[in-house]
């Protein structure tokens, strides 16, 4: 299955997934859904999580972060999480997918890197979109640098 590229998490629209047969995303925190240490969600990605909750798509955080950090952005927003997921690893995905009660096939895992956030989605068998990281500085432009061929071949634009 090919990796899907997105600039931007908020471009996964309802519309968009519904049209794909998803029902539910599973989306890292840091770089994906917020800067780090950001302890909530800017306005945009904001906009996105209701949009999707009043779609009846399910959203939950499976972050490599300590469950304090992972917490403190989840639970005001009453958000389901999986802290310390273990990402490249499957298993995080397929607890998280087991917890929401969907299928793999219904499941599409998000995240801005792809050594962790897109093995990890592969190895449990999700389809995975790779977004560019909500701040996006010098790190950034050197890792993509270096995931690209990795990507090349597997990857498809949105
Ligand atoms: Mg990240």
């Amino acid at each position: 299955m090919n990796i899907l590229m997105a600039s931007d998490i908020c471009d996964l629209t309802p519309a968009w997934l519904k049209e794909r047969g998803v029902r539910a995303v599973l989306a890292d925190l840091d770089n994906t859904l917020a800067g780090y240490r950001a302890n909530e969600p800017d306005a945009a990605v904001a906009l996105w999580m209701a949009a999707l909750k009043e779609a009846g798509i399910a959203l939950m955080i499976v972050s490599n972060a300590k469950e304090e950090r992972v917490a403190a952005f989840c639970a005001p927003l009453g958000l389901p999480y999986l802290a310390r997921a273990g990402k490249p690893g499957g298993r995080g995905m397929l607890e998280a997918v087991k917890r929401l009660r969907m299928s793999a096939a219904e499941t599409v895992m998000v995240g801005d890197q792809y050594f962790t956030d897109i093995r990890a989605g592969r190895k449990a068998g999700l389809r995975t979109v790779l977004v560019n990281p909500r701040i996006k500085g010098f790190w950034f432009t050197l890792r993509r640098l270096y995931e690209t061929p990795f990507i090349a071949g597997k990857a498809e634009k949105l």
